[in-house]
Order: structure tokens, then sequence, then C-alpha cells
């Protein structure tokens, strides 16, 4: 057997019967039929749960009372109650969300069916370093929609706190944790100033017990002490309050223990300097009393210089209004004195609750009071439009529509939380990621399935991008699902820059060409050519930094294709010979002979395979038209046996470059055709012809051009080259 540990009741709390709870709503809510709903949400529980146990050894159904307890105090309306109790029936009993809906309708079914999702999301489970506490509460509230279910989800973890004795020390340590990242901000930023405190009081006990102990005994010694002389102060105070007929309540209040601690060890003050931690409360009926309180407390006691605080003129931004002053007593002790109205109190204890309070037959609308709230809270509007991006947040109408659905929060498969507009979809979230993730996205995997990538996100999904170098980048069309600003400028920047590619391409082409026709009407050919003009000399006369800009240029005609012909001092007619003194043959020469009887015949090169030096050829008699020479493994001449005849190259022939029809297939990305002329710019090779195409289903992009190349070896340098531009899969000669 297991040896249990001592675990009180209840966590030493008071334990609360169903009667206890409807005692409190009856209160406030009158409807028979509401309150009937919310007993038969208990009477639900008490049989779904009726086998289920806590891990202190209480049946199950405790809990579920306590957190009822907890909402119905702050004033929850029927839905909260009702919700309150049901808040774990679906994850822990058979019992479906649509079971709900029929029996309590879609509002409660809703607010169940988001705590059931926050619950199974285990966010204490994941990988905390990889984690913030900042994301846990945007994920909280991201997934909560509705301020409810963020009333009932910090009811549960308080009482889940105040009972956590019964858990390993581990657990007790994680979600004290947890609650101090998480939950306690959420209750500030909601001004549920007792539910904040207690959290803080409870969670220090399990981090920190040597130091909760600690100023446990400091403050008990200090109540023993100061005690006596704050209950005169009390009484003083009173008596001057009464003579000037002025209505009031007075109270002692103690600073919370975490309050104290903080102090002491988060700002280094020693515990007997630290002022507040005995003080008066004052309650009474308009702001104009609470001024003249202040003002009578002056007058009989000293205040200490700089410790007055006016919250009624400047409310913080959890809407908390109160005058503090600190006085100093005859005994030479300082007392914090608080004034405020009694709505100043409900606001100070219970926060935006206050506000929120079910008030009966008032027409309760739960989309007007998530509005009502935001428009108090500056914190949610903060946090919306902190949470924007820049370019949208301008539309301040659009992000008040609803606070609650502004953003999704979805994870990464590593469990980062990425932070998205509302709508938003898989290319949202890569270009969030970066936008080289974006720019190459081929694909999309939500909660592990493959979708289509304008599926929209929901809070709580994983999200997964498929990328590869050789995407062709993102497409036009995808402008139309996207929602976030950042991923809408990265797509049009983009699509602007291939434009520009595109464009570019075109002129170089253009120039190239407008050259070329310049340069063989002086009888150069377009190797030499390139030869004459891509060289420093040339291009740093006409101030360009490459060769592809120096076209540019000429397509704009600066300069014109003549400047440089004047420049380089080549006049019409000139002998190829210049070039280096070479020996050449002319174009017109084929470099091919063969022996006997075709030797008178006219030999020229096929156009179906173009034929280089270095090709292994063979001769084919055509009718009247001479030899015309084929590679042997021309298909074209495969079958002609008997008109075949031997060729040879030439071994006494100059260097010349001969055209060949050349193959490409590459994976489209950006800028690959400029890569691939830039490629062959760079070896000298010239392209006399290049057209492209490409396969919109797998992105294949094809290449067909023409090279001017002097023979097989180079040729095969050449195809080496081109193979390694990435993305280029495929480099072979065409046979027509
Ligand atoms: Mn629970």
């Amino acid at each position: 057997m297991e040896e249990k540990k001592n675990i009180p009741i209840n966590g030493g709390y008071p334990l609360h019967t169903f009667e206890e709870v409807e005692a409190i709503y009856q209160n406030y809510i009158s409807s028979p039929e509401d309150r009937k709903q919310i007993r038969a949400a208990y009477d639900f529980i008490l049989e779904k749960h009726k086998d289920q146990y806590r891990k202190s050894g209480e049946p199950y159904y405790h809990h579920l009372v306590e957190v009822a307890y907890i909402v119905a105090s702050l004033q929850a309306g029927p839905a909260t109650i009702i919700s309150a109790f049901l808040h774990d029936v679906v994850e822990d009993t058979d019992v479906e969300v649509e079971d709900i809906e029929k029996r309590w309708g879609s509002e409660v079914a809703k607010i169940v069916d988001a705590l059931t999702k926050i619950q199974r999301l285990k966010l204490s489970k994941l990988d905390a370093a990889e984690f913030e506490a900042e994301d846990h509460r945007k994920i909280l509230i991201g997934m909560a929609k509705d301020i409810r279910v963020i009333i009932i989800k910090l009811a549960d973890r308080l009482h889940n706190l105040r009972t956590l004795g019964a858990l390993s020390p581990e657990r007790q340590n994680a979600i004290s944790k947890e609650t101090m990242d998480v939950f306690v901000p959420i209750a500030h930023r909601l001004g549920l100033d007792r539910v904040k405190s207690e959290m803080e009081d409870l969670c220090l006990k399990y981090l920190e017990p040597e130091k909760f102990s600690e100023i446990t005994k400091l403050l008990s010694h200090k109540a023993k002490t100061m005690g006596k002389s704050l209950d005169s102060i009390r009484k003083r105070i009173a008596d001057i309050l009464f003579e000037n007929n002025i209505h009031f309540e007075i109270e002692a209040r103690v600073k919370s223990i975490y309050s104290i601690y903080a102090k002491m060890y988060m700002k280094g003050h020693p515990f007997d300097e630290i002022y507040d931690i005995l003080a008066l409360r004052i309650i009474t009926d308009t702001a104009m009393r609470c001024y003249e309180i202040l003002g009578l407390i002056h007058k009989t006691y000293t205040p200490v210089p700089g410790r007055f605080k006016d919250y009624i003129a400047m409310p913080k931004p959890n809407m908390y209004q109160s005058l503090h002053t600190t006085i100093v007593s005859g005994n030479g002790n300082f007392y914090e004195i608080q004034i405020r109205t009694k709505e100043m109190d409900e606001v100070a204890e219970v926060g935006v609750a206050a506000h929120w309070a079910y008030k009966e037959n008032s027409g309760y609308n739960s989309r007007r009071e998530q509005q009502e709230i935001e428009d108090k809270l500056h914190w949610f509007r903060d946090f919306v439009s902190a949470t924007n991006e820049s370019a949208e947040s301008a539309d301040f109408s659009n992000i008040s529509r609803d606070i609650f659905e502004a953003n999704v929060y979805v994870f990464t498969p590593k469990g980062k939380v990425i932070e998205l507009p509302n709508g938003s979809t898989p290319i949202d979230f890569a270009y969030r990621i970066h936008t080289k993730v974006g720019d190459s996205t081929t694909g999309a995997l939500v909660n592990g399935v493959l979708v289509p990538l304008n599926t929209v996100l929901k809070t709580g999904d994983m999200v997964e991008i498929k990328t590869s170098k050789n995407s062709p980048g993102p497409s036009e069309g995808w402008l139309s699902f996207v929602r976030s600003a950042q991923a809408k400028n990265c797509i049009r920047k983009f699509i602007a820059k291939k434009n520009a590619d595109v464009l570019r391409i075109e002129k170089i082409a253009k120039g190239r060409q407008s050259c070329l026709d310049a340069f063989k009407d002086r009888g150069i050919d377009e190797p030499d050519m390139m030869e004459l003009i891509d060289s420093p000399k040339v291009l740093n006369y006409f101030h360009f930094d490459n060769i592809e800009d120096l076209f540019i240029g000429v397509t704009n005609r600066k300069p014109i294709p003549a400047a440089i012909l004047e420049f380089l001092k080549i006049k019409k007619q000139v002998s190829l010979n210049v070039l280096g003194g070479q020996k050449r043959i002319a174009p017109s020469n084929t470099p091919v002979y063969c022996r006997g009887g075709g030797s008178r015949l006219a030999i020229s090169l096929a156009n179906c395979c173009t034929p280089i030096p270095g090709d292994d050829i063979v001769g084919y008699i055509t009718k009247g038209k001479g030899i015309s020479v084929h590679r042997k493994t021309c298909p074209n001449v495969a079958k002609e046996e008997n008109r075949l005849i031997n060729v040879y190259w030439r071994s006494d022939i100059e260097t010349s470059t001969y055209p060949v029809d050349v193959y490409i297939e590459a994976n489209d990305r950006p800028s690959l055709l400029v890569d691939i002329l830039s490629t062959l710019s760079v070896a000298k090779v010239s392209a006399s012809s290049l057209h492209a195409s490409t396969n919109n289903t797998n992105f294949v992009v094809t290449i067909t051009c023409t090279l001017m190349v002097s023979d097989a070896k180079r040729l095969s340098d050449i195809f080496n080259i081109v193979q390694n531009v990435p993305g280029v899969f495929r480099v072979t000669r065409m046979i027509h």
C-alpha cells in the first residue's frame, strides 16, 4: 500500500456545498429558468464525475463546486456559473460538446469548448526554453475568445492552487511557476486583485517556502506590536469623520505576503522600512468626499512627503482608483491610508468583473459587455495594437471590432508561438518565420495534415512549412488570400523583382543584338565581338561594370553601337587577322573534308544535329546539294547507309566557333535565366538564341539555346559549368 500523505480536505479551506453557491447567485439571479438550468448543471456533473476522485482522494465534484463558488462570488451570470460546473466534463468524461449544446445552448457550449481546448493544450508541459511566458498569456487569451472563459480559467487555477498540497513537489513547483508567469499577470491586467493576491501568496509558499514562513513570522509580530496603535488611529479618524457628518466605513488591511516579499527581495527594502504593511482603508460615497476625508486626515496627522498618490484623478491602467497617503503617528510609526468610494473599492477587488458582473434584465449581451470592457481597459487596446502590423493598426475601428478574435496563435513544430492576424494562412506563417521561407514555400502541414496554402489557421494549430530551393517563388494569386501586411509586402516585392529580372534579360538580349548587327556589318562575328567589347578597356571607357550593363546601355542608346566601334577604331571590312594575327578560315569554308570522289562536292554542317570539331561525324550525300555533315548518332541519317560517306575534321583549321543547339532543364526559381546567362557570359560563351518556357504544374523550365562553341572538348566544359548553376538538372545537345 502506498502511504497516504495527511492532506486536509479542500486544502484546509472551507468546503462549500451547492446550496452555498446557490445562496450567492440567488441574490442577483432571480429567473426561475436560469436557476433551474444551474441546478441541472450541478446534478449533471454529480452524475458524470461520480466515480472520479482528485489526487487528494476527495470526490471530483468538490473542485467543480468550488470553481462555481468563486465565479458566483464575482457575480458571474448564469452561463458562466453553468460553464464553471461543466468545465471539466468534456475533457474527463464521455460527454461531448454537442451534448452540452443540446441541453444548455450554444453559448455555454462555446465556453466549455474553449475551456476544454485550453486544457488540452497543457501549456505547462510545453518546452519551457522555447516557450515564453508572454506567449502563454497570448495563447490563453487568444483561445479564450471570451472574457468569461478567462474568468473561469482563473477560478479553476485558483482552486487548484489551494489544493496543491496533494501533488508531487515537482508538479507543485511547475504549476506555481506557470501561475506566476501566466495567470497572475492576466489577473492583474483584469484588475482581479483579490484573485491575483491569493495566487501570489499560494505560489510563494511553494516556490520560496523559507522566505514565505520568514515573512509570515515577521508579519504576525508586527501585527502584535503595531496593531494597538493602528486601532487607536482608526478610532480617532472615525471620530473626526463622524463629527463632520461624513458617511464612511473604515477597516484595517494587511499587505499581502507576496507584496512584502517583492519589496524585500526584489526591491531590496528591509522589512522595517516598508510603511504600508498595515493600512487603513476608508470607504465613502463620492469622490468629493474622498478628498474631503484626505484634508481632514492631513490636518490631524503629518503626511510623509512624496507618499501621497491621487489615483482618482489618474487611475491605473487596470482601472484602479483610490487616494493613498502615508501618515506619521504619535509614536513615530508610519501608516498608509487608502480612501475610495464603494464603486472604486469593488473595481479594486474584483477589477473587470465589477463592470462585467451580471445584471439581470439589463439585456445582457456578451458581445456588448466585451466592447465595454475593451473601452475601459487600455491594456486590451495596447495588447491588440502591439500585436498588429503597423500598416493595419491605423485602422482602429477594425481592431476594436472584436478584440478576442484579432489574432491567432499557432505553433512551429518546435513549439514556438507565432502570432498572426485573424484569417491568416500558412503563407502568412511562412513569411513571419522568414522571408526566405515564404519565398520558397511549396506546401504546408497543419497539425500533421497536408493542406491547401490558403487554409485559414486557428489558434493552437501546429504549422509546418515545406520549402524547396527550386520553388518558383510566390505567385500573384497568393495576394488574394494572405492577411498579414508583412506577407503582402514580401510577395509584391518578389514579383516586382521578378518582373525587373525579366525586363533586364530582355534589355540585355536587345542590346546584344544591336551590337551583333553593327559588328557583323564590319565582318566580325559574335565570339570575336565579345572578346573585343567584354574587356576592362571598353567597359571602363563607357562606365559599365560588366558586359550585361553595357548591353542594357546599348538598348537605351547610351552608347550606340557605332560609338563602341568608333572607340575600338574598327572600320568597315577590317580583316579578322587583326585579332592577334591569327589565320582564320572564312565562316563559309567548312572545316570538314572527304577523300575521293566526294572532294569536289560542297560540304556543309547539318542544322539538325549541329556537329562541331571533335564530334564523330559522317557525311550524307544529298540530292544535288552536296554533302551535309551529321553527327554519327544523328537519327536523321541512321537508315541511309548507302548515301553515307566518310568525312573528317580538318586538322589545319584555326579556332572558330560553330552553332550548337543545346537543351537545358531546370527547376524554376527567381533569377534562373539571369544566372545561366551570366554563367555563360563569364565563361565567354555567346548564345545566339535562347528560348525558355515553364511548365506550370511541376515548375520545370526548359531552355533551348544555340551556343557558339569551338569544339567538343570546349562544349563538354561548358556543359559542366551550366550543370553547376543551381536548379539546372539536365544539359544535353539537341537533335531536331
Ligand atoms: Mn478544473
